[in-house]
């Protein structure tokens, strides 16, 4: 039985008897047998119903001392000293109750509530992460989880929390309330709030060039356009796009009349936005059937990372996802995946470490298939054996696919670090060579000043690009908008 049936059981049987009576009868039993923990703690929590807070601490405290490493007693008295109000015993006891009992899921989510109230919510998120782990089924550690996050600011992975507290316990009316809340909180932040903090170095940078020009006039040969080439470079656009970029917005300029700079630069942006949009078009997610969704790339590019924001995503609009862990070559790759797949509730097929990579995605097909799964996510390993090497164990997966769930709808997504700037473009090449790219995920976005690699890509090749990481977060994921992308790169504010 573990320790959260116990305290239940603990209650139910406490709450079954008078008060008064109650006391009585615990007294007399502590008279006669005074250093048994047993009986204190039954007079303990007899006083503690009865009203007599102060006199159940004191017993509560001597059982503690009668059997230090029982992590129950320490319990007991914490929450009694946090109803008395002293939180600094009550966070020590209940520091003490994780040390003997690590897996205590109610302590840590007492710690949690304990911290919200104290309004540390970095520290309660902590907590309530490892009481949620421990025990997925509580409606109210993912309720104090949830409201945490929402202090945090984190409105999206909030939402999430307190949306499961609901579906574990739809009476749970503080989720309820929270909920709205946050959603309301999420409706009004703009779409571009997560842009703007992805393209943050970028803009900055950007904008610090713009500024003295802002509401000046520029002359057509005026070395308004050599710094615009500049900042072009600068973001990774690659020279050769960013001269044509200049010519073009010259002669547009030149055939309108336009010539203050804050126009030059709508026309950049308007420039841009066709470039980003004007790709093949992609359908991954086809409501009417299976459909399997690949993350290929170098090493270190964000794979994992983005396939478990990518399941998140999905699962928040209510599709069935599943996730296969077929990078068995670092064991690494496959926990940090099991943790994700847990947190969010999401089935997970795995293989040993070394295990063949294409016999994971047989048993995960066959489980896609199966469970009518909307989307199987399969996440590669990124090592670059060689070319050739590379080239088998993809197609190899491919046809395992192929085979075992013959009406898929397969998309191998390409996912790039924009740190990478110029040489991204190479990454792109190779994986061309060796499987059919057919979409782009660009991560890191949030830590680069070198966006403009992705343009210079987009361009020549028409893959459109389906995500952006913004963050190591698993809620750091924006759904690709070219016009939010532009507008977040150039604009203030
Ligand atoms: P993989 O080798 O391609 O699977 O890459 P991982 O998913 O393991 O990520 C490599 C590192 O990049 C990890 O430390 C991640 O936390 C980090 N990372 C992934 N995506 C992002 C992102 O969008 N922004 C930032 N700042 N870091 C990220
Ligand atoms: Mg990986």
């Amino acid at each position: 039985m573990g320790l959260f049936d116990l305290f239940k059981q603990r209650k139910k049987e406490e709450s079954q008897a008078e008060p008064q009576n109650e006391v009585d009868a615990a007294r007399k039993a502590t008279l006669e047998n005074p250093d048994d923990p047993s009986a204190l703690t039954k007079l303990a929590g007899a006083l503690k119903r009865a009203g007599e807070v102060v006199e159940a601490l004191k017993h509560f405290e001597k059982v503690t001392s009668l059997v230090p490493n029982d992590p129950i007693a320490h319990f007991n008295y914490a929450v009694t000293c946090e109803e008395a109000g002293d939180i600094e015993s009550a966070l020590r006891e209940l520091a003490r109750v994780v040390e003997l009992d690590p897996e205590d899921a109610l302590a840590y989510n007492h710690l949690g509530a304990i911290y919200i109230d104290q309004s540390q919510y970095a520290k309660a998120e902590e907590a309530l992460r490892r009481a949620v782990e421990l025990n997925p089924e509580s409606a109210i550690a993912m309720n104090n989880l949830g409201v945490a996050l929402k202090h945090l600011d984190r409105a999206r992975d909030a939402a999430f929390y307190l949306d499961r507290a609901l579906a574990l316990d739809p009476s749970l009316a503080q989720a309820e309330i929270e909920l709205a809340e946050v959603r309301e909180k999420l409706a009004a932040e703009p779409k571009s709030g997560k842009f703007r903090k992805g393209l943050s170095r970028t803009k900055v940078q950007f904008l610090e060039w713009f500024k003295p020009f802002v509401g000046f006039e520029v002359e057509a040969g005026a070395e308004f356009y050599d710094g615009l080439f500049d900042q072009l470079v600068l973001s990774d656009v690659g020279s050769e796009l960013a001269a044509k970029l200049i010519e073009e917005i010259r002669a547009r300029a030149r055939d309108e009349g336009a010539t203050s700079a804050t126009r030059v630069i709508e026309i950049l942006r308007s420039k841009l936005e066709d470039i980003l949009s004007d790709t093949e078009p992609i359908a991954p997610f086809d409501p009417n059937r299976l459909n399997v969704v690949m993350l290929v790339g170098v090493n270190g590019v964000g794979k994992t990372t983005m396939l478990a924001k990518i399941a998140r995503h999905l699962k928040e609009k209510n599709l069935n996802v599943l996730i296969a862990a077929a990078d068995t070559f670092r064991a690494a790759a496959v926990d940090q995946l099991k943790i994700w797949a847990e947190r969010t509730g999401t089935p997970i097929v795995s293989g040993q470490q070394g295990a063949d990579p294409a016999a994971v995605v047989f048993d995960a097909a066959k489980a896609a298939v199966a469970r009518k799964a909307d989307v199987l996510l399969i996440d590669t390993a990124g090592r670059l054996q060689t070319k050739k090497n590379l080239m088998e164990e993809l197609k190899k997966i491919e046809r395992t696919i192929t085979k075992n769930a013959p009406d898929a709808n397969v998309h191998h997504l390409l996912c790039l670090d924009a740190n990478t700037g110029q040489n991204a473009i190479s990454q792109v090449e190779l994986f061309r060579s060796v499987c059919r790219v057919r979409g782009l995920i660009i991560n890191k976005i949030d830590g680069t000043a070198r966006g403009g690699a992705v343009l210079a890509i987009v361009k020549k090749h028409r893959l459109p690009i389906l995500f952006l990481g913004v963050g190591e977060n698993v809620g750091d994921i924006v759904e690709f908008d070219a016009g939010e992308f532009v507008k977040a790169w150039f604009s203030a504010g």
